[in-house]
């Protein structure tokens, strides 16, 4: 879990991310966004409804406004790939302890999702992939990016992380020429993370 600070999104208005997709056009405009961030933190009461101070708010935003940016540049690229994978993070999934029945393959490194329950996030989104044809990994951390990636060759990834795993996901991706796609995570820990299933699957 990279950042300093833990966070939950979930319960922000979904306009507020719609809010991000502008400000992140903006700054392809080369516009300024520092003020426009702070205005959008206040408007959203941010700082009160998910108890991050206004420092890691706006860390956390500026990350936000990345990413959609970096999918935006991304995405003319990524309609054109073939062969995609799923990157999916293992602390999203309904159980971390037994009651999780998917079995972990540690030379790949990734869980193989059992199906076991209908209610888990990850069980909904390997679901979808899978029918699109996505190669899914389920991955124990972010380092488990580039080592897959070296022993599979894929034009397309999606992946689903925090914000700054993200970033640094780019970077690999970029330095081997795939076209990447990313979902944020709207809540971030060691366990019961959280992104949004609708934005996933319209990626896809
Ligand atoms: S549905 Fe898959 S990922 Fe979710 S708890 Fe069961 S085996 Fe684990």
């Amino acid at each position: 879990m990279p950042y300093k600070f833990t966070f939950d999104l979930s319960k922000i208005p979904r306009f507020f991310f719609t809010e991000v997709a502008r400000i992140s056009y903006e700054k392809r405009m080369h516009k300024k966004i520092g003020e426009t961030l702070q205005d959008l933190i206040k408007k959203f009461r941010i700082e009160e409804l998910t108890g991050l101070n206004l420092s890691d708010a706006i860390h956390l935003l500026e990350d936000l406004v990345d990413v959609e940016t970096r999918n935006f540049l991304e995405r003319e690229k990524f309609k054109k790939t073939k062969k995609r994978a799923l990157f999916l993070p293992h602390c999203s999934r309904k159980f971390m302890d037994s009651r999780c029945k998917a079995r972990f393959e540690q030379d790949t490194p990734t869980y193989v999702c059992a199906h076991c329950s209908p209610d888990c996030l990850i069980n909904e989104a390997v679901s979808i992939a899978e029918r699109k044809g996505y190669d899914v990994y389920i991955l124990p951390g972010g380092a488990c990016v580039s080592r897959i990636l070296k022993l599979k060759r894929y034009d397309g990834v999606v992946g689903v992380a925090c914000g700054e795993e993200l970033k640094l996901a780019g970077e690999v991706l970029s330095q081997m020429n795939i076209a990447g796609q990313a979902i944020p995570l709207l809540k971030n820990g060691c366990a019961n993370t959280i992104f949004n299933i609708e934005t996933l699957s319209r990626v896809l």
